[in-house]
């Protein structure tokens, strides 16, 4: 069966491109009736952090990411990983390099001077058991390498991209895949290719699905599976996020961490399904609206783009507006509240629960991100009245006045204002003004919003109405 994992590092908040190799990773295994494994790499004691743990776990729960095991913590597994290190040294496939950090340095700098890809030189691979001991003599604390043969082809069939191949030299040499001790063991912390191919082994991944900034170490994982004798899962390179310009998607891009789109007011389900899209071109691409779980049914990582997959604003505020206008009223509203307490708008949540209802039902065809609210509500809530200088040209012109007059009038002989009496004063008074009822409305319009643009006139006038405001707000437009 399928298993895949996601391994993030808590050394930042959840990242958007981690979050869509998880999205990629879930639907794949969510095809396949698979299993999608939470593996946190937390070796990088210094960086990592509880606090990103917490916000990664909290951001794939928020995204409806659910992983059916983990999460594990690599910083609980290091007995495992030091053990395969002995395996690899024990075979002769690795051994200890004494090089101090000053020889490294001198030997990169002649070779950039030779104008030569930095690389290690192997120079220690070959020592002899007493020139070990004179190294060790002198105090020298050796990292642990792996072998990599220069001439070695690495080919693979990459579901994503295809066959792709590498060359042992492109790799930088014999590989660290331990620090050195800071004690009496022979070595000191595994480091991350070979722990990841431990734990990959050790939980038996069959897909490897991650972004495509990996590539270079899979080239380099291929190597320690068949070192360490075991089985190679498939990989899946996915592209990188751009950003408009087509460069890496980066903080000044305005976001970074998941809950970024939180704050800026995109429901879950929205940001989910915008990122199924990043990369991923479904079979009926004239479908773009869809849950997790739909997506899932037609997921296939031969649908995955080879090309970086740009980030686009604009659909993402298009496909959470249709969320919006698809959601329940009663629970839009619940979302909606907090952003009208912060703008200060006054109302009681118990009390006025009907009416809060209304004003979100008015709104949310012409909400884009939640914040709107506050503007397009505005006026729902019984602020005072500010024309705007359409709203203003409007009123000012020349008839208005008189139009707006003969609805005052007529408001009177309604005590029980319903829909059918607005419409019937609409028709009343512009057969009374001798004008077209397109004026009338406009007029309106302008009179009890201050604007020409907004929510549905009928809906908003009614609640104005209800809220006692709608003839005082005509009279203040005329006075
Ligand atoms: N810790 C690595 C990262 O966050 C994991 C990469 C992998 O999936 O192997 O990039």
């Amino acid at each position: 069966t399928v298993r895949v994992r996601i391994a993030p590092s808590p050394t930042g908040n959840l990242h958007i491109g981690t979050a869509r190799t998880a999205v990629f990773n879930w639907l794949f295994a969510r095809r396949h009736g698979g299993q999608f494994i939470l593996r946190i790499e937390d070796t990088d004691t210094e960086r990592s952090r509880p606090e990103f743990t917490q916000n990664i776990l909290d951001g794939l729960t928020w995204l409806g990411l659910n992983w059916q095991e983990g999460p594990f913590f690599q910083s609980q597994r290091l007995d495992l990983y030091r053990q395969a290190v002995q395996t690899l040294l024990d075979k002769g496939l690795a051994y200890p390099c004494y090089c101090t950090p000053e020889e490294l340095t001198e030997m990169r700098e002649a070779q950039k001077a030779r104008k030569e890809a930095p690389r290690y030189d192997n120079r220690h691979r070959n020592l002899t058991p007493q020139q070990r001991e004179e190294f060790a003599a002198q105090g020298r604390k050796p990292v642990i390498r792996f072998m990599i043969d220069d001439d070695r082809a690495i080919v693979w069939d990459d579901n994503v991209r295809g066959k792709v191949s590498w060359k042992g030299r492109d790799l930088g040499g014999d590989m660290v895949i331990a620090r050195a001790s800071g004690g009496e063991e022979p070595f000191g912390q595994p480091l991350y290719n070979l722990a990841v191919v431990v734990d990959d082994v050790d939980m038996t991944i069959t897909h490897v699905i991650r972004g495509e900034d990996h590539i270079a170490n899979t080239a380099k994982q291929i190597l320690l599976y068949e070192a360490l004798g075991s089985k190679v899962p498939e990989f899946a390179h996915t592209p990188l996020i751009l950003n408009q310009k087509g460069q890496k998607l980066s903080k000044r891009d305005g976001v970074t961490s998941i809950f970024d789109f939180k704050e800026m007011g995109f429901m879950p389900e929205a940001v989910a399904n915008y990122m199924t899209l990043l990369g991923w071109t479904p079979p009926d691409f004239t479908q773009e609206i869809f849950t997790l779980s739909e997506a899932a049914e037609q997921f296939d990582l031969n649908r995955v783009n080879k090309a970086g997959a740009k980030f686009d604003w604009d659909k993402l505020d298009w496909l959470n507006s249709q969320y919006l206008r698809r959601m329940p009223t009663e629970e839009l509203v619940d979302l909606l509240v907090p952003y009208w307490q912060e703008a200060g708008y006054e109302f009681d949540l118990e009390r006025d629960r009907d009416w809060l209802e209304e004003i979100a039902r008015i709104i949310a065809p012409s909400l884009t991100r939640l914040p709107n609210a506050i503007e397009e509500s505005r006026l729902l809530f019984g602020d005072d009245l500010a024309f705007n200088e359409k709203g203003l040209a409007q009123i000012q012109q020349e008839g208005v006045a008189d139009i707006l007059r003969a609805v005052i009038e007529e408001l009177d002989n309604y005590p029980q204002f319903s829909q059918e009496n607005a419409k019937s004063i609409i028709n009343r008074v512009t057969k009374e003004q001798k004008v077209k009822k397109g004026m009338v409305m406009k007029s309106l319009r302008a009179g009890l919003t201050g604007e020409l643009q907004g929510p549905d006139l009928m809906q908003s006038w009614l609640l104005l109405h209800q809220r006692g405001i709608d003839k005082q707000r005509l009279q203040q437009a005329v006075a």
